[in-house]
């Protein structure tokens, strides 16, 4: 009898005998001199859409910070408490990433939510309702376009979402300086949770593309 459920004890297990065993030099060598990622990445909280998953990457490799639907707001130095701003200074400021990904996904709920806003919303100081509000003038422009099906309208503003986080990253000053002297490049990708295909924006057109990745 523990105070943690069972799954994630048979899970920390698994770790300890299986990858702790084989990447514990790692572990170890990162412990001692601190972590040096290279790569930000910006990602869904959904369980689905785990970019170390995505990625298979190691420990230390990425810096990651997720919430709903992957935004990034717009630079606003209020005084109030902004927890992926502060992830962005940290990794741009202290860690000096060269890269930052916004990752979205198909089949995002908080992206249905912004299409289509619950009348109700799921608690009283509707966090979800004010976060996606972000999104809320692209989500009318797809709603109210009626060529489109509900499943083209979601996906379109999944990407859609991701070239408008992009275009945020570029208001906080530090990431607009660094990218113009090249020291930072920003890049956007979407999943497909049941294909597991990866479309990668392309940073010219801001069109989403397959990757060559033979
Ligand atoms: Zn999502």
């Amino acid at each position: 009898m523990t105070d943690l459920p069972d799954h994630l004890l048979a899970g920390y297990r698994n770790f300890m005998t299986g990858r702790y065993v084989a990447e514990g030099d790692r572990f170890r060598t990162l412990a001692r001199e601190g972590q040096a990622p290279e790569t930000m990445v910006i990602a869904c909280c959904d369980s689905r859409a785990a970019p170390e998953v995505i990625f298979d990457s190691g420990p230390g490799e990425l810096f990651v910070v997720r919430n709903v639907a992957n935004l990034v707001p717009p630079y606003a130095p209020d005084g109030e408490f902004h927890s992926t701003s502060a992830a962005l200074e940290f990794a741009v400021q202290a860690l000096k990433v060269k890269n930052i990904v916004v990752v979205g996904h198909g089949r995002c709920g908080g992206i249905r939510a912004a299409l289509a806003p619950a009348s109700e919303p799921l608690s009283p100081g509707d966090f979800i309702g004010k976060w996606m509000s972000l999104l809320a003038p692209s989500a009318s422009a797809v709603s109210g376009n009626a060529l489109l099906t509900a499943g083209e309208r979601q996906t379109a503003l999944e990407r859609i979402s991701i070239r408008y986080s992009i275009a945020n990253l570029r208001t906080f000053p530090c990431i607009n300086i660094l990218e113009g002297k090249g020291r930072l490049k920003l890049y956007g990708a979407w999943f497909d949770i049941s294909t597991g295909e990866l479309w990668v924006m392309n940073r010219q057109t801001g069109d989403f593309e397959r990757p060559e990745i033979a």
